[in-house]
């Protein structure tokens, strides 16, 4: 008999219902138009009123109504095929809904997000009579370019004996591949498609490690100055159009992990449609085919309804969890938290619960801390390790960081990589403050190195404040120098020209050495007596060293250009 209840108030997407039997917080319910069955989520339970978040618009929806309970979470499917997805925030695959029923999503359709006629070639891996555990291997699928691991279910508590394992053939994901059976002979049948509640954590690893390894993005003021580690967390604030979209897009190509989860939370649709056309076009460095083969996009508009929105990157940090563990990089680019943090706002508001800081509810800290959390190292069963990387993007009003977005997440992230109006409009991309930016991880070149170049950037700023005021006629030589030294680290290493094939990424090795060979030349005291001799040198130096940053790497050109590097700085030179 299903659990059904009624109806006793609608406020937007908000319903009040009354029931008979057991509710659980964050189980879904369907409410019910004609033959309308409207996706939602219990929110709260007050006494004998239970609230429920309606997933769609709510129109038609009345008191007297019925709703039905399902006793289930709001969860995901995990198994073969999402990679190369685009689905919304309730895992509705976009494409095919586009083909069957155009962008606009019908009310009350809900596509399985997994085909459920594909056969997957699967290879058996475990051994009847196996012991094994939550999130172990039984076998392979190959999926693009990784092998899918099938594992035992991640909702499956204690310790199991493979009694049964399919062979080496084609299944789909609703065949039955394997039966265990724990110690008070309960029995299960495991196919290659589970389920995954989106609001709580996948745990099925042996512990978590401490992120220490970088995370090479080969973006360099990254990469160099602001490091991100593999399982790390970061968060990007930066005004409207300051380049955080770019930015993410670069990292998506570019950084050394397997797999891509897009979370794209837009503020208009246009944004999302933007996303939705560029994705697909982006190629994979690595392969040279679309870098959709592995990537998933999870997306929403501020036009979805709110539900939806909050739920979408809960539905992002489930999918990559699934990926890690198989022993893979995951990287989850979040763009942007704040909208998402909106959608909290208004729910909090509709609960009518004591608001805290600009409206947003008084719990922002917490849920923003716990879906960091999510990213991290695992050590997995098998020994081998996987991990989720998580890169946030915040839009602050105005550019105020003093916000409460922007500060719950600086509370939590490992890395604050903060865009600056000033610098876009400057057209310095990528415009990340290399003086109000920082990141606790270790990077790939030398501390002494990292110390070095940010006291020079915060001298040639400290000139640059001073020279507008004196102007550069009462600026000393040295001080001059120094300014035109910031300039030039600036302008030939920390920007870097995203749409140029070479200069767009630069691996961890060169920029070691490019780097080494920049501070290793800005330590060297110069001999330059007059103002526009120091201008004309640091001009000629910039334009050498962007020329170097266009060359193949280690390629002749690479080599000379380094060389005429070496001349120009020789000639210069003091035995200070
Ligand atoms: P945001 O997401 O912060 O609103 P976008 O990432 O959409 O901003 O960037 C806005 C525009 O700025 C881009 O369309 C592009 O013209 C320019 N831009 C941003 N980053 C770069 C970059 N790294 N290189 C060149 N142009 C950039
Ligand atoms: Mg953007």
């Amino acid at each position: 008999m299903p659990n059904i209840g009624r109806i006793v108030a609608v406020s937007g997407s908000l319903i009040t219902v009354t029931f008979k039997r057991p509710v659980v917080q964050n189980e879904v319910g369907y409410a019910m138009i004609d033959d309308l069955m409207l996706k939602a989520e219990l929110i709260r339970v007050r006494g004998e009123y239970a609230d429920l978040q309606v997933f769609e618009d709510t129109s038609g929806l009345f008191v007297g109504g019925q709703v039905e309970f399902t006793g289930e979470m709001l969860s995901v499917e995990l198994g073969p095929g999402l990679l190369g997805q685009v689905v919304d925030g309730l895992q509705n695959p976009l494409f095919e809904l586009a083909e069957t029923s155009g962008y606009f999503l019908p009310r009350g359709r809900y596509l399985d997000p997994l085909d459920r006629e594909r056969r997957w070639p699967f290879t058996p891996s475990a051994q009847v009579g196996d012991a094994l555990q939550a999130g172990e291997a039984l076998g392979s699928v190959p999926e693009g370019q990784f092998q899918h691991r099938v594992m035992v279910p991640f909702g499956l508590p204690g310790a199991w004996t493979l009694r049964e394992l399919a062979a080496a053939g084609e299944y789909t994901v609703s065949d039955v591949v394997a039966r265990l059976e724990n110690e008070r002979g309960e029995q299960r049948q495991v196919t290659m498609l589970q389920r995954w509640p989106v609001k709580v954590p996948i745990r099925a690893y042996r512990e978590r490690l401490r992120p220490q390894e970088p995370l090479v993005t080969k973006v360099r003021i990254v990469d160099t100055l602001f490091p991100v580690a593999r399982g790390g967390t970061s968060c990007i604030p930066g005004p409207f159009g300051a380049g955080k979209t770019v930015l993410q897009q670069l990292m998506s190509r570019h950084a050394e992990v397997d797999v891509v989860v897009v979370a794209a939370c837009g503020e208009r649709a246009g944004e999302v449609v933007e996303t939705l056309r560029e994705f697909p076009e982006l190629t994979d460095p690595r392969t040279g085919r679309s870098l959709m083969e592995r990537t998933v996009i999870v997306c929403n508009t501020s036009s979805m309804p709110v539900a939806a929105r909050e739920a979408s990157v809960y539905t992002a940090v489930t999918l990559a969890e699934y990926y890690r563990q198989m022993g893979l990089d995951v990287l989850l680019l979040a763009d942007s938290t704040s909208r998402w943090a909106q959608a909290l706002r208004e729910v909090s508001g509709r609960l009518e619960e004591i608001p805290g800081e600009e409206a947003f509810p008084a719990y922002l800290e917490s849920v923003v801390a716990a879906f960091y959390e999510r990213g991290g190292l695992v050590r997995l069963h098998d020994g081998t390790h996987g991990s989720v990387t998580i890169a946030g993007t915040v839009s602050p009003a105005g550019g105020n960081l003093e916000e409460p977005v922007t500060q719950a997440t600086l509370k939590v992230v490992g890395a604050f990589h903060g865009l600056s109006r000033a610098r876009s409009d400057a057209r310095r991309y990528p415009a990340i403050d290399p003086l109000d930016s920082w990141s606790h991880y270790p990077g790939v070149v030398s501390k002494a190195d990292i110390a070095f170049a940010r006291s020079l950037l915060h001298d040639g700023h400290e000139v640059d404040q001073m020279m507008k005021v004196v102007g550069e006629e009462g600026t000393g030589i040295e001080d001059f120098v120094r300014y035109l030294q910031a300039e030039y680290l600036d302008a030939a290493y920390l920007q870097q020209d995203a749409f140029d094939p070479v200069d767009g990424a630069t691996g961890a090795e060169r920029q070691t050495e490019v780097f080494g060979e920049l501070v290793q030349m800005l330590r060297t005291p110069v001999a330059l007596v007059d103002k526009d001799a120091a201008r004309r040198f640091y001009q000629h130096l910039t334009q050498v060293t962007k020329e170097w940053n266009r060359c193949a790497w280690d390629s002749p050109e690479y080599q000379a250009a380094r060389e005429r590097l070496r001349g120009l700085q020789s000639e210069v030179g003091a035995d200070a």
